[in-house]
């Protein structure tokens, strides 16, 4: 499906998404974990993202809060310090009155620049570890060092997905992860499952995560 076809997700607000504004947040369940997932952070990202979390089914235990669209007017990068004062300020105010102990953003990226988002080079280029290779062109990563530290405990679940734009596969894919994770009780129970799916991109994860805060 070419990224044009994919309808508008909010057909009966006309004039609703040149506004910039927020979709508003659903939350399923009730108790802990709280699980936060949030898309369509900047741009036209939505067009790939949006969808995925509107289609969500409520989970087996436990609270799942979803912003499907937070933010479509100018792009701005969530390396960028006042992206969640801004334009990801619904983040921010979910953050604070849920304090999840697992974060999920979904972001997405054209095939030509995959090389910008997975390559080794990230680091030293941008000082953010690069993305690993999931599957079906999804990308995993963490999410910005800007919110990491300050607006979550260490032993949250904070990851950062890139779906590839008009990839259907890709799209599923992401779907598939997000109903483990919805259903994920802690940060450990999720390593695990990675480490037997997906072990070299476990083991990564993990690196990095140290990487930031510090060995111990
Ligand atoms: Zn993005």
């Amino acid at each position: 499906m070419k990224a044009d076809e994919i309808k508008d997700p909010f057909p009966n607000k006309s004039g609703y998404l040149d506004e910039h504004a927020y979709s508003g947040m659903k939350i399923y369940g009730n108790g802990r974990p709280i699980r936060l997932f949030v898309a369509g952070l900047h741009g036209d990202e939505w067009k790939d993202t949006t969808e995925i979390l509107e289609s969500i089914e409520p989970p087996k235990t436990g609270t799942l809060a979803l912003i499907p669209l937070v933010n479509n007017g100018k792009y701005v990068s969530t390396l960028e310090a006042d992206y969640y004062p801004e334009a990801g300020k619904q983040i921010l105010k979910a953050i604070e009155e849920l304090k999840p102990e697992i974060y999920i953003e979904l972001h997405s990226y054209s095939r030509e620049n995959i090389e910008k988002l997975a390559g080794k080079d990230r680091l030293d280029r941008i000082g953010v570890p690069a993305y690993s290779v999931l599957k079906e062109g999804v990308l995993l990563g963490s999410v910005s060092p800007l919110i990491r530290k300050k607006y979550f405990p260490k032993e949250a679940l904070c990851l950062s997905f890139e779906i590839q734009k008009g990839n259907i596969e890709s799209r599923k894919f992401t779907a598939l992860m997000l109903d483990i994770l919805k259903e994920t009780l802690s940060r450990d129970e999720f390593i695990e499952y990675l480490k037997k799916e997906f072990p070299a991109q476990a083991e990564k994860a993990i690196d990095d995560y140290r990487r930031f805060y510090g060995e111990t």
